[in-house]
């Protein structure tokens, strides 16, 4: 058993960390000054609404724009589309909302926009991909996009699309969406052919956010889904933690900002890791954002440098 002394010190400790957390409030940055955006996650509007509510989150770093499509058995018209967008954006007059374009497929199956009979659908057609076979949904929902944004004139909304992989899709997204009006176009980085020409991708977009939940899962060919696989699905593994590296690279060498909006973004150590590596934002599930704050004033940026640098260097 444990020393009740040392228990009892333990959990001072403890209620004295999350006094802490609780305290802190306003934007985020290290001890020594280095802003870091930190962003909610959300699926919908009571989710945006929420986080808006509970003040802790800087604006939306992913709104992700499936659930409006799950919930019906046909494409959603552009009419409906632009209210649940706009229900997003709107409490977030004066802060950056980025909406994503639909990921459909793989473990977001949506009816009318996945392939039958795929054999690998974690590599078959999703996200961007998807495109392909159903153009227009990402025309109505590109246009629905713009609708809402322009109905929010004081939120800055930007617009990204999930899965890409290469500087044509790049282009051929920041075309499409620059067409719309949108004025801040990027991409996520989820697949390791993005992360390793980031610098390429990043040349042709405004900006990157990277999807650590699906970087993991492709650069550790490990499916997300598989409870087997827990410690290859760690985005702790050196091999993502390179990844990331390297995109981080890549914003820096194209002046473009790089933030994070995988899970990995609401661990507060990790946080501080992606600190040191050089991201500019930080998206997580509302509830994460306080920890994160906490971890971030606690330390300062060459202390973050120095754990990217173990963490990446580890075996
Ligand atoms: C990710 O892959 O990390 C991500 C944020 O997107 P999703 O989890 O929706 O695939
Ligand atoms: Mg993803």
């Amino acid at each position: 058993g444990v020393d009740p002394r040392v228990a009892h010190s333990l959990v001072e400790a403890d209620l004295q960390r999350r006094t802490l957390v609780e305290e802190w409030r306003g934007p985020a940055a290290t001890s020594d000054g280095r802003a870091v955006e930190l962003l909610a996650n959300v699926g919908d509007a009571a989710a945006s609404e929420a986080a808006h509510e509970g003040g802790l989150a800087q604006g939306i770093g992913l709104a992700r724009t499936e659930l409006a499509f799950l919930k019906s058995t046909a494409e959603p018209g552009v009419t409906d589309q632009v209210r649940a967008y706009a229900q997003v954006i709107a409490p977030w007059r004066g802060s950056k909302v980025v909406v994503r374009t639909l990921d459909a497929g793989s473990d977001k199956p949506v009816a009318y926009a996945t392939l039958p009979g795929e054999e690998n659908p974690a590599l078959g057609v999703r996200g961007i991909r998807t495109s392909g076979p159903y153009p227009s949904i990402l025309a109505n929902q590109l246009d629905a996009i713009a609708i809402a944004a322009m109905s929010a004139p004081e939120t800055r909304v930007w617009v990204m699309a999930p899965m890409v992989s290469t500087a044509a899709e790049a282009k051929w997204f920041a075309d499409k969406a620059r067409g719309y009006g949108l004025p801040k176009v990027g991409i996520m980085i989820e697949v390791p052919a993005a992360a390793l020409r980031a610098e390429q991708l990043l040349s042709i977009v405004d900006f990157a956010s990277i999807g650590t939940n699906d970087l993991t899962q492709y650069t550790m060919a490990a499916d997300r889904l598989d409870g087997n696989l827990a410690s290859l699905l760690d985005p702790w593994q050196p091999a993502v933690l390179e990844m990331i590296r390297h995109a981080c690279n890549g914003g820096r060498a194209t002046g473009k900002p790089i933030g994070v909006c995988g899970e990995a973004g609401g661990d507060p150590l990790l946080a501080l890791v992606l600190t040191g590596l050089g991201v500019a934002s930080l998206s997580m599930a509302p509830s994460k954002v306080n920890a994160v704050r906490a971890a971030l004033r606690m330390h300062d940026l060459a202390t973050c440098q120095q754990m990217a640098a173990f963490a990446v260097d580890a075996p």
